[in-house]
């Protein structure tokens, strides 16, 4: 059991970092760790990050209940307290408002999306949960079963929940979520966004799971054929609804009746019956 004494101390400066990283402004956003099974250390309502002190810090029950501190607790602890529940494997909550982001979710734009091969291997996608307004348990509840899934999630027009089984861990989740929608906007801004392949995506998505863990539910979909990856966009380029990627585009099935080098990548968006009879198709024609 980690002291309170080192988490106080944790939690001031990762709410330091926020601010610093531009991942929140002003009073946003909120962060909590467990002191144990049933006390929780959160950031009151109303303090803010960048310059938050010790008596900023509230501790609460697994009910929302005040057990000791000044002030009241973040207005969002329904959230935290759902994050808790869901995810007994988790000791750590941050909640803020990323800038790139929620611009994301804002546009439309999916980040639910297989880009960085790292990002795929050690966070997997990261989903955006429907509007709902903030502070209510409404919301809450609906970001309940994303947080059973991912380690990292948006809520549309407003922010991102990151988890993790220290404030490090969450935080480490958090950047890697901004710095992927950096990247990410900046190759849209240059012309394009190529999406990785969906059977590289698999693999290292396996892999990843294996290697570096992740919410149960995902560990438990490791050897499973897509992993816990959502279906593959083949159609568009940053879209905010992924095509399943059974169906490829005619370009795709032209490309891989004509082509035998790129063959293995450009198979791994088709079904697997059109798959073998595209082998078979090409196969004869590299027998003539
Ligand atoms: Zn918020």
């Amino acid at each position: 059991m980690i002291p309170e004494r080192k988490l106080r101390e944790e939690i001031i400066k990762f709410s330091h970092l926020c601010y610093e990283r531009h991942m929140l402004v002003a009073m946003d956003g909120n962060l909590s760790v467990k002191l144990s099974e049933n006390e929780i250390l959160c950031t009151k309502a109303g303090c803010h990050k960048g310059f938050l002190v010790d008596e900023d810090l509230v501790v609460i029950d697994r009910k929302g209940k005040k057990l000791r501190g000044s002030g009241s607790p973040t207005s969002e602890m329904a959230m935290h307290l759902a994050c808790y529940d869901e995810r007994p494997d988790i000791s750590a909550v941050i909640h803020t408002h990323p800038p790139i982001s929620v611009a994301f979710t804002i546009a439309g734009v999916s980040m639910a999306r297989c880009v960085l091969p790292e990002v795929v291997l050690t966070l997997g996608t990261v989903p955006t949960v429907e509007y709902a307004t903030t502070g209510t348990q409404t919301l809450a509840d609906k970001i309940r079963p994303y947080v059973r899934d991912h380690d990292a999630i948006l809520m549309d027009r407003h922010g991102a929940v990151c988890l993790g089984k220290s404030l490090l861990l969450a935080f480490c989740n958090l950047e890697t979520m901004e710095h992927t929608a950096l990247i990410t906007k900046t190759a849209r801004d240059l012309g394009n966004v190529r999406e990785l392949d969906p059977g590289e995506a698999s693999r290292l998505r396996s892999m990843g799971l294996k290697r570096y863990g992740g919410p149960p539910s995902a560990v438990a979909q490791a050897d499973a054929p897509h992993a816990d990856l959502p279906p593959a966009c083949t159609g568009c380029s940053g879209c905010a609804h992924p095509k399943p990627s059974g169906i490829a585009p005619k370009s795709e099935l032209k490309m891989a009746r004509v082509t035998n080098g790129g063959l293995g990548a450009t198979l791994g968006t088709v079904d697997k019956q059109m798959e073998d009879a595209l082998v078979r198709e090409v196969l004869r024609a590299m027998a003539k």
